[in-house]
């Protein structure tokens, strides 16, 4: 489903299990198994790799086979991978600092004090199931006492949170009326600027309500008898027709709803409006009341990302009869604090969410969600404990020499290109020359002393953080933006490209084993998290790229000329990956996956060439039977280590930015040093002439 241009990794995605938080972290136990056990080994993983196979017939088998073989998928997950991998061991660790604090002790109002006491009210089930409803009841009586469309729209406007984030994360959710997210403006760049989106769907996307086809029926008629049964458990009565009557309108709202592809176009995003603007343009809410009861009522502006949702969804407010959007308010109230509440909550909510929208069998087990929990609620206070035991600041260092080598030689190759417009060029430079590059954490972590976290109340725990979160993001509007500033926790698997700040974001949790390991040969961090900042860096001037300027402002700074040039350099890309067919009914999209395909070359180039300069003109020795230049690429190949299930895979290539896994290790032999460094030729399955290797950056 969601899926994201700018994020390197794909996603197994094990979607809204947790209700609490929109994570994709995929299920299971944590079980790390070590092939070295007992011998502790830095360089590439000799034992996952398959020798009979020849590296020139079939490069991804030759260096993962072992692993193929060995790993098996477990039966609450779509798939696994290198990512996962790291996903168990992090929040094994995290799991231990968090045990760790609920032990010590710490003062309430410290920061471990606050971790141990959210982990624990979660854990509390006895608890919990005795406290029943009642954390609702207050909730539901203010929605019960809605006379009228202006309380309604008080009502409404009290509901909006921070729970968007359509550039860095690519999440456009929320099921809330709309969504506000505070980032720099697309104009005023200087300054954080609120974006509000379109929402009020429960179901991700509005495919899953205008969809004709008999999946979609079916998906749409559980969940008519899922908005029951939460009725129902809420103390409703007449579940059934207040069900009906909540689906209609959630799917008039999603037919006013702008597409996922429409949502990712910048351009068609980048409207402001003023606050007179509202009643003009999207009549029938009663904006006044609704920012009012938002806090925003001192705003002058905004900017609207999809301003046809915002006239369509006011114009329900005012035609649909007040009780239908009560049921609503209430079904969401109850749907969105599922985790908070009984086991009967969330059970229902997973019946539907995890079984019948991904199809896994099983919801992760109670502590597992717990660690997901705090470590989304109390992400940087987690993380900063995380760093003191896991990320050592020689490893930030030996990290970011590493990305400056890489940034080097990037100024190069772009100095190089034959096809680019110097003033072009000259951009690109620019931007290179602003980029910021985080390394393990933040600069500045997040303050959470004005988040109040109760003992035994898991439910007001989860919306004092909500709301935390809201006006934190609602007190930064007008002020500097921080260029510097990160989206990712430091405990994630994951790598971003944050376009409106010029930045990118590698968090310490991905700054490991097998990705990289300060004590392994310089070969082989190039070949595994070399080539991933290289990806990363590339796609700050490319397709993408070119729309933000190095101030990170909306403007494009490519040349007509240079965009026509791409394109067709690019075709024979798209083309090779056209080729590629996991299934022998399906092939890999090559014109979708293209800015990830041209990321990967551009990311194996840059870090190639760091890499040989890092040499200073001497070879080094050999290790585990390899040149340097083998474990570089063997390195690459390696990170890419995946099995997936067929279902999860014909997803992907369907609707992912990114193609298979198997491929893109596959995408070396667009570089000649792989055909020295292998001997590969001629008469080999994926051999290209060179000139049909694809050179674009
Ligand atoms: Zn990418």
């Amino acid at each position: 489903m969601k899926s994201n241009p700018r994020f390197l990794r794909i996603l197994l995605i094990d979607f809204a299990v947790c209700s609490l938080a929109a994570l994709s972290l995929s299920a299971g136990r944590p079980q790390i198994p070590s092939t070295n056990a007992g011998k502790e080994h830095h360089g590439v993983a000799v034992a996952n790799m398959d020798p009979s196979v020849k590296p020139g017939d079939d490069f991804y088998l030759y260096a993962n086979g072992a692993w193929i073989a060995r790993k098996e998928i477990p039966a609450d997950r779509s798939g696994i991978n290198v990512f996962s991998d790291l996903d168990d061991l992090s929040e094994k660790r995290t799991s231990s600092l968090i045990e760790e604090a609920a032990k010590a002790n710490a003062p309430a109002n410290s920061e471990a004090g606050k971790i141990a006491a959210l982990y624990n009210s979660y854990m509390d089930e006895a608890g919990i199931e005795a406290t029943g409803i009642a954390p609702l009841r207050p909730h539901l009586d203010s929605i019960a006492a809605i006379h009228d469309k202006r309380e309604l729209a008080r009502a409404l406007g009290e509901t909006l949170r921070a729970d968007v984030d359509p550039l860095n994360n690519t999440n456009f959710h929320t099921p809330n009326l709309f969504g506000l997210w505070v980032a720099p403006g697309f104009v005023d760049y200087e300054h954080y600027s609120p974006y509000l989106l379109q929402g009020g769907l429960e179901m991700q996307d509005r495919q899953y309500y205008v969809d004709g086809s008999d999946r979609m029926r079916d998906v749409r008629a559980k969940y008519q008898t899922h908005i029951s049964a939460m009725l129902k458990l809420g103390g409703f009565t007449e579940m059934d027709a207040r069900a009906k009557r909540v689906l209609d309108l959630e799917h008039a709202i999603a037919e006013k709803h702008r597409s996922l592809a429409d949502n990712e176009d910048i351009h068609k995003a980048n409207n402001t409006w003023t606050r007179a603007d509202f009643p003009a343009k999207a009549p029938g809410l009663d904006w006044a009341e609704y920012f009012r009861a938002a806090g925003l009522d001192k705003q002058a502006s905004f900017i609207v990302w999809q301003p046809e949702a915002f006239a369509g969804e006011a114009a329900l407010v005012d035609s649909t009869a007040l009780d239908t959007w009560k049921d609503w308010l209430a079904f969401h109230l109850i749907e969105d604090y599922a985790a908070a509440l009984p086991k009967a909550f969330s059970d229902e909510r997973f019946a539907f969410f995890g079984t019948v929208i991904t199809g896994t069998p099983q919801q992760r087990p109670r502590w597992q969600r717990g660690v997901m929990l705090t470590s989304a609620l109390l992400g940087d206070a987690v993380g900063r404990i995380y760093v003191q035991h896991y990320f050592p600041p020689e490893a930030k260092a030996a990290a970011q020499a590493m990305v400056a080598n890489i940034i080097a030689t990037f100024r190069k190759r772009i100095d190089a290109l034959t096809w680019m417009d110097p003033k072009t060029k000259a951009e690109a430079q620019a931007k290179l020359t602003t980029l910021y590059v985080g390394i393990g954490y933040p600069e500045k972590w997040r303050d959470y002393s004005g988040y109040e976290v109760k003992k035994d109340d898991i439910f007001g725990n989860v919306w004092r953080a909500r709301l935390f979160d809201y006006h934190q993001s609602v007190s930064r509007l007008g002020k500097v933006a921080d260029r510097h500033e990160w989206s990712m926790t430091p405990q994630t698997v994951n790598a971003v490209n944050l376009p409106l700040q010029n930045a990118l974001n590698f968090p310490a949790a991905i700054l490991q084993p097998p990705f990289f390991d300060a004590k392994a040969p310089a070969a082989v961090n190039y070949g595994a998290i070399g080539t991933i900042i290289g990806h990363e860096i590339s796609h700050t001037f490319d397709t993408e790229g070119s729309t933000f300027d190095d101030k990170g402002r909306v403007r494009n700074w490519w040349t007509d000329a240079d965009l026509a040039h791409f394109n067709a350099a690019t075709t024979r890309l798209a083309e090779q990956y056209d080729a590629y067919m996991p299934f022998p009914d399906l092939h890999v999209n090559g014109r979708q996956t293209l800015p990830e395909n041209i990321a990967d070359v551009a990311g194996i180039s840059a870090s190639y060439d760091s890499y040989r300069a890092s040499l200073a003109g001497k070879e080094p020795p050999s290790q585990d039977g390899f040149t340097g230049d083998q474990q570089f690429f063997i390195a690459f190949g390696q990170n890419w280590a995946n099995k997936r299930r067929e279902a999860s895979l014909r997803q992907q290539v369907i609707t992912d930015p990114h193609a298979p896994a198997q491929y893109r290790a596959a995408t070396a032999r667009n570089i000649d040093a792989w055909y020295a460094a292998f001997g590969v030729q001629p008469g080999q399955k994926p051999y290209l002439a060179p000139q049909d290797r694809v050179r674009i950056w």
